[in-house]
Parts: C-alpha cells; structure tokens; sequence
C-alpha cells in the first residue's frame, strides 16, 4: 500500500522536530504539523524564554555585589519595555532557524492543527486528510490548573508570563515544583514583590531533601516570601487586582497570581482513542523502550508520554525513534542518570539519586560541604553553596551529586559525565582540584559526613 508520507509528525516542539527532521534526512517523506507556533514549549514558552528572563534577572544581585567589591554602581529599576521585546524578537529568531532547519531536508510543514483518523490517516485543520506509514505524536504537556479553587480563572500560568506586556508590582506563585521555584527566583530579582505559596511540607518534593532545605532557605534569603504548607482557598478580582485567601489565614491582593502546579500530557482530542491508542494516568500516551504504542504505527515521544519531561530526553527519543524505524538499528533511551537543573537563583544541578533514594536501595557514605565561597566571604555575603556526593559503600561508585551554587547547572552537565560513566569516589579523590575554585570541593572531600 502506498501512502501520501512514510512519517506524520503532530507536535513542533523539541522531540518532533529532531525525529522529522533526522527522518528526513534519511530520504523518507516526512510531513509536521504544528498548531501554534515552531519550538514548542521549550523555545517559544519554556526553557529559552525563562532562561533569559534568569539572565536579566540575576544582574540584581550582580549589581549590589559589585558596588561591595568597590564599584561605584547606580542601580537602576529593571524596564520591562526593553527587555521583552527584545526577547520576543530573539523567540522569533530561533523559531525562524526551527523551521529552516526542519524544511532544509525536504518535510513538508503545516501550520495547523493535526488528528488521528486512524492508524494511517491524519486530518488537518482544514479538512485535508493525508495518509502516512508511521505517525509520531509529540504534542507535549499543557499547564494544569486545579479547577476546584474558587477564581481559578483569574490565574495565569507558565504560559502567560512570556506574554506579560507589563511587569506586576506583586505577584503570588503557587506550587512548589521546578516551575513555582524557578519563576519566584526570576520575579524575585526583577524587584517584584514575590510571594510563593506551596502546599506541601518543603519545595521540589522528589529532590535530595538536604538540597530541598537549602534551596528554600537560600530562596527566602534573598526575598521570596516563600510560605510551605500554604494553598489557595479562593481568589476574587478586587482593588484593581487579585484577592487571595490563603490556607494559613492570611488574605491579600496581588497583581498576578501565577499557578505551576504541574502540567498534563497534551492529548486531548486528538483522536488517539479513536485509533486504539492506549493512554496511562493523566492521559499520557503509554509506549515501550522504543516509543512505540500499542498501535505498531503510532509512536509517540516527549512530555506526552510523561517520562523524563525534558528538552534534552525529548529530542533523544526523537531521534531514537528515527533510528529505530527509519534506519533499521532499533534503539532504546537510557532515561538513567539524566542530569538536570532547576534554575532557581543560586541554582540546583542534580544527577543520580537522592541521598534518600539511595539509602532505600544500599548501605552508602554522604560526602556533604556547605560554605561560603570565597565571593561571598570577601562582601560578607552569607550565602552557601552546597555539594553534596552520595557514594555506594559496595562498589564505591557515585550514585548521585548535587550542587547548589551559581553556575550550578553548568557544573552537573560535568559532573554528570563522570557519574554516568560509573566514576568511584576515589576516581573522584585522584583528579587533582583546580584552584581557587569553589567545585574544587567536590575533588577534596575526604570523609563521609554520614554514613547511611
Ligand atoms: P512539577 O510537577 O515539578 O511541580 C508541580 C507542583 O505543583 C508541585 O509542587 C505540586 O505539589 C504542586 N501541585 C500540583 N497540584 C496542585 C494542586 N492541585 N494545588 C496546589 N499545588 C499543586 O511541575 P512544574 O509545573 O513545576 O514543571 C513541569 C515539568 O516541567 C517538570 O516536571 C520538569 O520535568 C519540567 N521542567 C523542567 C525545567 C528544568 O529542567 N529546569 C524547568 C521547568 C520545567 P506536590 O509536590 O505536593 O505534588
């Protein structure tokens, strides 16, 4: 039988675009639809966006720094007006380099939405039907929002804080996962009010609780008025803003309130059911080690199968699935040992388990150093960085580190080599530090802090 495209990618954000793009390469007729706008979450509402709005924000802090290392510094108001269309227009740049680079290879792009009309046949927004050998969905995730608060509907999410044209004087964030964290510490050094509230007992629940401690206290201390075991009872529109009524009896009005409390598999309506396609728990797409479904021409890659929900994991699996389908040598993710950051200010990077994970699994030693870097000491800043090794007492290898410092994403992209090529402690004894440098601590720590 001969269909109209050998691969239909539904979904322009990371892991759809690489698959179609490497799949074209190969010589196969690749056709992707995307519905909003090339990039996806991560370049267009995500990771690139947010990580310029870090960058301008950290220059606050910067700025008191320098004025205490001698520099005769005027601090300034942050102008909103400068920075975001300068943003907007770099967006706009790295969505243009999507599509070259997508459309160089021959696929064909459609700028409207896909559904599934069965194994073999996708439908467009238009109408237009076209049929394919493979399908491969990759649609992401979507904010969620809890529906059941009262006023829900006056929150913003993730989503809409890369549309702001004003920045807010105050701001309340709710949740406590990588994205409440990340966004407090932006608007936090922006000079906006910030207020998080977070329902559990402390933030980036998942995460090494030692860090988790650390990072909430290094948070408050440079202003995030950050509340735990604290939820949104109702929100109502009042005084020009939003009232909030908290759990823990406190009520305010707050110019934006912006919920990060976790996001779902996009799959509604797609027609995924229709063509038999199985869904897991919050309607994530259920594949096997090679993305595929239970319908043997559907594939699905990224947030939407709600496994490592990240850019990088993404486009692995996208080209994965390229591999596997188009170039004969079937492959499979290794999702262990993925490094990753939180880009709070200072930051977390973590790879490999958790001091309490680890413990669960084997007897293990926890080198642990929290100190004030020689920066800080010298402007009597207290912050602490923290590295933390946890090592398996039985073969010595690395199980797991964790940095929180400036700079600390960069640091575990390094370090995560070494972890996942099953580097021991004393592999980490016998590389010689680099000085002065503050990771240098994580070649000199010499004793366990606990054992466990
Ligand atoms: P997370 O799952 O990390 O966090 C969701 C947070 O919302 C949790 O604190 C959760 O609380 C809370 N929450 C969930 N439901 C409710 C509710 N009904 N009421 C109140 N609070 C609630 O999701 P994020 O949205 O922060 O991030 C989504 C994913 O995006 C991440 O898992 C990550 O994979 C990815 N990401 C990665 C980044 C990076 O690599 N730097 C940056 C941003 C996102 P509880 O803990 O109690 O469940």
């Amino acid at each position: 039988m001969s269909f109209d495209y050998d691969l239909f990618v539904i979904g322009g954000g990371s892991g759809g675009v690489r698959a179609g793009r490497v799949a074209a390469e190969t010589g196969a007729k690749v056709a992707l639809a995307e519905e909003y706008r090339m990039g996806g979450t991560c370049v267009i509402r995500g990771c690139v966006p947010k990580k310029l709005m870090v960058f301008a924000s950290g220059y606050s802090e910067r700025m008191d720094e320098a004025a205490k290392y001698g520099w005769d510094v005027t601090g300034g108001e942050f102008d909103w007006q400068k920075f975001w269309p300068h943003m907007r227009s770099e967006l706009d740049r790295l969505e243009g380099i999507y599509r070259t680079n997508l459309g160089r290879p021959g696929t064909t792009i459609y700028d409207q939405r896909a559904t599934i009309v069965d194994p073999h046949t996708v439908q467009l927004a238009d109408g237009s039907r076209h049929t394919t050998k493979h399908i491969l969905v990759a649609t992401g995730g979507t904010p969620f929002k809890p529906a059941e608060t009262p006023g829900i509907e006056l929150a913003g999410t993730s989503n809409d804080v890369f549309l702001m044209e004003e920045l807010p004087k105050s701001i309340l964030i709710v949740g406590g996962g990588y994205i409440a964290c990340e966004f407090a510490c932006i608007f936090n050094g922006l000079g906006v009010a910030t207020t998080q509230y977070y329902r559990g007992a402390q933030v980036l629940r998942g995460f090494d609780e030692e860090a988790r401690g650390h990072i909430a206290e290094l948070m408050q201390g440079r202003g995030v008025n950050l509340h735990v075991g604290t939820d949104v009872m109702a929100m109502e529109q009042r005084d020009g803003g939003i009232w909030v009524k908290a759990s823990n009896g406190d009520q305010a009005v707050y110019d934006k309130v912006i919920y990060a409390t976790g996001r779902t598999p996009n799959t509604q309506g797609l027609g995924l059911e229709e063509a038999g396609v199985k869904l897991g728990r919050g309607g994530k797409i259920l594949v096997d080690d090679y993305s595929q479904t239970n319908i043997p021409s559907i594939f699905a890659v990224g947030d939407v199968t709600d496994r490592v929900n990240l850019t990088p994991v993404a486009i692995r699996e996208g080209a994965a699935f390229v591999e596997t389908v188009f170039k004969g040598n079937p492959t499979k993710v290794d999702h262990s040992n993925v490094a990753s950051a939180i880009f709070t200010q200072p930051e977390y990077g973590a790879v490999g388990l958790t001091e309490e994970q680890a413990a669960e699994q084997e007897e293990i030693e926890v080198y642990c150093a929290a100190f004030r870097p020689m920066q800080n000491a010298f402007i009597g800043k207290e912050e602490r960085v923290l590295f933390k090794l946890i090592v398996s007492k039985a073969n010595r290898k690395i199980l797991g580190a964790h940095i929180i410092a400036d700079g600390a994403g960069e640091l575990i992209q390094m370090v995560g080599v070494a972890v996942k090529m099953g580097a021991t402690k004393e592999d980490f004894d016998a590389t010689v530090a680099v000085h002065p440098t503050m990771s240098e601590e994580v070649v000199l720590m010499k004793t366990p802090t606990r054992t466990a």
